[in-house]
């Protein structure tokens, strides 16, 4: 498998992908590996990702240039994706202890009944994770997995290999074993062949469609399975905003990483009265960023890490011209070598087209004027998705009043595109099933053991 530098085309690395075959090895080695894993002390897995946790931090520049030249991603924020993950880490290390505490529920020394639930790992599960931030979504899963003693096969997307390898290597030299945390490399296929092999649990993070062929193979082996996918997350702003810092705030939400976040702002709904300003401010903010080389410190707007998501773009343009909307800037790719596409703003855009239904996954944006709350509700809650949304408002009731009315995982008040380890990242509808993140996001490498004890 060829791995190719977005910015220029230019091949990186050739690497080997894996087979059937190589699979059912790999599957075999982490099933006799969990085994012994299970039983290492807490102290010991924990000492083994606090140790992987000081490599991230020593090795941030390189991982976060490695990260850039395979998937575009710009430098800075490269290094800000490796940075983040170490306070991620350091929540799943702080609260894993009370998590993997037995709890005694009922204890009645008249009946000599004691009745207590402990929790033991899955097993063997499959970790197969997307490209656009490779640390934090794989972070998610392998870091409270192996903490709860579970084995992983760990499959990065074809977009991240050297990323994956690099992580993979890294938790070598921290100390956790070659037979509990297992590279599979390759494309969707090799993904599909991983899911034969008879795991406890799949934790994938990616798109709808994928979603669904990874919940269908799931279902002829029955095992556990969580999908974090995809999103199509809209903000509101009200009229009683600082419009400029609102404009500001919401453009960097829908062009970080190049609008490539599962959580990127996607639709933008502004009141009525101060619409004109609101994209004023935006389109102000949006001339301001610096396109170019991802491995230059200011670059803003990288390549798509994805040569095909040009075309998805460019239809969407295409359909939203065609149906009334007006591109303020953008709306093609931009000219030489590499996946680049203009930052796009369209505005008079409709529930009717695409770019205000399908998930754009780039940098384009549309925003849609409203007059009153209830307009701005129904069409935040008018899409199949339900991963975040948002509201900007100075009036905090009128916020929890619409939060409480949103479809979706997380909510936010005055702030967007935005991820806590203490809470728990889910998706509603087509954005997925289960939770990462927060106590729920360790739970849930967990299976629950019932003791019932009578001691007569
Ligand atoms: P994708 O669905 O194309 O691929 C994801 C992974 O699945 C890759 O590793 C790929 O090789 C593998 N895969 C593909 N087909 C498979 C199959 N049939 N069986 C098994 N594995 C298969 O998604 P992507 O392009 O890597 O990622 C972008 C998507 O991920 C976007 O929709 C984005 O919103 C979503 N995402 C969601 C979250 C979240 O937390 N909700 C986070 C990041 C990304």
């Amino acid at each position: 498998m060829k791995i190719i530098n977005p910015a220029n085309h230019t091949v990186i690395k050739e690497v080997e992908e894996d087979t059937s075959a190589t699979i059912q090895e790999k599957f075999k080695l982490a099933k006799a590996g969990q085994k012994k894993w299970a039983k290492v002390p807490l102290s010991e897995r924990k000492a083994a990702i606090l140790k992987f946790r000081t490599l991230l931090s020593e090795q941030k520049t390189r991982l976060g240039e490695l990260l850039t030249s395979e998937m575009g991603k710009p430098v800075s924020q490269a290094k800000n994706e490796v940075n983040g993950t170490l306070g991620r880490i350091d929540f799943f290390l702080e609260h894993i202890d009370s998590v993997l505490n037995p709890q005694t529920v009922f204890a009645d020394a008249a009946q000599y009944l004691n009745e207590t639930i402990s929790q033991e790992p899955l097993g063997v599960i499959a970790n197969i994770s997307a490209w656009n931030y490779p640390y934090f979504v794989g972070g998610n899963v392998f870091v409270p997995a192996l903490l709860t003693g579970n084995a992983v096969l760990y499959k990065p997307s074809e977009f991240a290999t050297l990323t994956g390898l690099a992580i993979t290597d890294l938790l070598y030299q921290a100390g956790i074993p070659k037979d509990v945390f297992i590279p599979v490399i390759g494309t969707g296929q090799v993904g599909a062949q991983l899911l034969e092999q008879p795991l406890n649990g799949v934790f994938f993070t990616g798109s709808y469609p994928t979603g669904v062929k990874i919940a269908q193979a799931a279902a002829k082996q029955l095992m556990k399975v969580q999908l974090e996918l995809g999103g199509k997350d809209p903000i509101y702003v009200c009229e009683d905003v600082n419009v400029q810092a609102v404009a500001e705030a919401t453009a960097d939400g829908a062009f970080y990483n190049n609008g490539q976040s599962c959580c990127s702002v996607e639709r933008i709904y502004v009141h009525a009265s101060i619409f004109d300003s609101f994209v004023e401010h935006f389109m102000g903010t949006v001339r301001g960023f610096q396109s170019g080389d991802p491995m230059n410190e200011k670059t803003y707007i990288g390549p798509l890490t994805r040569a095909a998501q040009l075309e998805i773009l460019e239809r969407q343009v295409a359909d939203a011209k065609a149906k009334g909307a007006t591109v303020l800037s953008g709306g093609k790719r931009m000219s030489g070598a590499g996946n680049y596409f203009e930052p796009t703003v369209l505005v008079n855009v409709t529930h009717q087209m695409e770019v205000m239904r399908e998930e754009s996954f780039g940098p384009i944006i549309g925003i849609q004027k409203v007059s009153n709350d209830a307009e701005a509700l129904a069409l935040m809650n008018d899409t199949v998705y339900g991963l975040t949304a948002g509201v900007y408002t100075k009036n905090e009731q009128r916020a929890k009043q619409l939060m409480a009315e949103m479809n979706a995982g997380s909510v936010y008040w005055n702030c967007c595109d935005r991820v806590s380890p203490r809470l728990p990242w889910s998706g509603r509808g087509h954005s997925g099933i289960g939770a990462t993140l927060s106590v729920a996001g360790i739970q849930t490498f967990l299976q629950p053991k019932a003791w019932h004890l009578k001691n007569v």
